[in-house]
């Protein structure tokens, strides 16, 4: 189920937010501790207002809420609610609410019975789930995840209480992937809000429309992308719309990562079948790998990973992601020289292709001995990105592959100091935004512009070939946006 949390200053606020996301949602929470004083009184009435089971909570400001008044008011404010027909009402386990449970009993009110954390994951986090359900109940925890191990404990907290009701939130941005499959932590539901009520919270239109987590069940089979940052990526939109397209149970997630053996023992425990690697993990990814193609090898970094029979198998679709753009330009010759700023992951795919396809490469880097180790594989000059001035208006083509210019680096531009002839085309490979700063200012000297979504749809496609063996639906119109 994907819940809906309300945390508004008015009731008439929080019908309006059900209304406009009613078809992606199946009940909601109303937190009464955001409302007005004059709406708290009223807020008895909401549940006739709307027509989807609603979730009584008076959250304290100590665990994450906006109530700050004494435990006996916010006691009477919830006898006073329960008059209305809410479907549960979350107490607090260290509260002993005795006639507020007596008068949800009395009312068949189900009962959640919530632990909230926003220090951590404590060690004996599933001893305090089981207790909580021994209490009657459902049992709810909402927990600060820290790292990717704080991941990886909740995903285990289903093999530990398999039979326990219980609702598991990671919170944060380590627990976006825990929102969405909810399902493989036996969580019975998942919060979403138009406000991002708690931290890491995702729309109910995101979880329903991109991910279909409410359809998520034990057969779904798990993809994904690895990085750090990765919140920013376009990928769970060009593969999720994929798969609904070729009817494919199927998710594919975004795991925030700090811990690249913790990702692979999680993969193991949910079973993941493929998924992509980006920055920063593109090269460290390469010694957990049994098998890799011959680009892997060649170009020395990998960005999609597969399971295969008793191993994982590296890939890397960004070479042709790459050069699918900028191909009928070499192939006329119009490019026959390239300026490549950056020599990381992505760069080394890059600078492959275009010497394979006989372009002139000059690498520039911050770092000089990544330039000239980079160059000396693929027999090419480099020198130190101080030095952009020097390689003005000599290129025909001119590529951007470092993060600056990235959310929420907008304002850098690596080639300060490049002066463009206009006659180059400029291609950054950076997707977020589409225009970079790199990019405004070739457009200003009048280049031919290449979009780093351009190379993320390409690249994506090959992927989705290679987790799914179907080519990507033609069908689907991706924007570039
Ligand atoms: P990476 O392996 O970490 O390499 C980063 C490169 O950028 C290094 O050469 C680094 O220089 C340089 N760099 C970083 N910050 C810099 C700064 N502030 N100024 C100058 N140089 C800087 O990363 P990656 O995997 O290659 O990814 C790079 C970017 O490409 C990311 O933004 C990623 O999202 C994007 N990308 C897009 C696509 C696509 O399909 N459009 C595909 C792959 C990657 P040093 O060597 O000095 O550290």
């Amino acid at each position: 189920m994907i819940c809906l949390t309300l945390a508004h200053k008015t009731i008439d606020e929080c019908v309006s937010d059900v209304r406009m996301n009613r078809q992606y949602i199946d009940l909601c929470e109303l937190r009464v501790d955001f409302l007005c004083d004059k709406d708290r009184e009223r807020a008895y009435l909401f549940p006739s207002l709307v027509d989807v089971p609603v979730i009584l909570t008076v959250r304290r400001k100590e665990d994450g809420g906006a109530y700050s008044a004494s435990e006996k008011r916010r006691k009477e404010l919830l006898l006073r609610c329960l008059d209305g027909d809410f479907a549960y009402v979350d107490i607090e386990s260290d509260i002993k609410k005795g006639d507020v449970e007596e008068k949800a009993k009395q009312k068949g009110v189900k009962i959640i019975r919530s632990l909230h954390d926003f220090s951590g994951v404590p060690s004996d986090i599933y001893s305090k789930i089981y207790n909580l359900s021994q209490k009657g109940g459902i049992a709810k925890v909402c927990l600060y995840l820290n790292s990717f191990s704080d991941v990886l404990t909740l995903f285990r907290i289903q093999e530990e209480l398999k039979g326990v009701e219980k609702i598991v939130i990671g919170m944060g941005p380590y627990g976006v992937c825990t929102r969405i499959l909810y399902h493989f932590l036996g969580s019975i539901l998942t919060f979403a809000s138009s406000n991002e009520a708690a931290p890491g919270q995702l729309s109910a239109a995101e979880l329903k429309r991109i991910y279909r987590a409410d359809k998520i069940n034990d057969r779904t089979a798990i993809y994904g992308i690895i990085g750090n940052p990765v919140s920013h990526s376009f990928s769970p939109v060009i593969h999720n719309q994929g798969f609904k397209t070729i009817n494919y149970n199927a998710v594919y997630v975004p795991f925030l990562v700090d811990n690249i053996r913790a990702f692979f023992s999680l993969a193991e425990t949910l079973k993941i079948r493929g998924f992509s690697v980006t920055i920063p993990f593109k090269n460290e990814v390469l010694s957990f790998l049994g098998n890799v193609t011959r680009e892997v090898k060649q170009i020395g970094s990998c960005n999609t990973v597969v399971r295969v029979p008793g191993m994982w198998k590296g890939i890397n679709t960004d070479y042709y992601g790459f050069i699918a753009p900028v191909l009928p330009e070499i192939e006329s010759s119009r490019i026959k020289s390239a300026l490549v700023i950056g020599a990381g992951g992505a760069s080394k795919a890059i600078v492959w292709a275009l010497r394979n396809y006989g372009v002139k490469v000059i690498i520039l880097n911050r770092t000089l001995e990544r330039a000239e180790d980079l160059a000396r594989m693929n027999f090419c000059q480099y020198d130190s990105l101080d030095n952009i001035s020097k390689y003005s208006k000599t290129v025909d083509l001119i590529v951007q592959t470092t993060p600056s210019g990235m959310v929420p680096y907008e304002d850098e531009n690596p080639a300060e100091g490049y002066v463009f002839s206009g006659n180059e085309i400029a291609y950054d490979i950076v997707y977020k935004p589409k225009m970079t700063k790199f990019l405004i200012e070739a457009e200003k000297a009048g280049c031919t512009l290449k979009f780093g979504s351009q190379m993320l749809i390409e690249q994506g496609k090959l992927q989705f070939e290679a987790f799914t063996g179907y080519h990507y639906p033609q069908s689907i119109i991706l924007d570039e946006e």
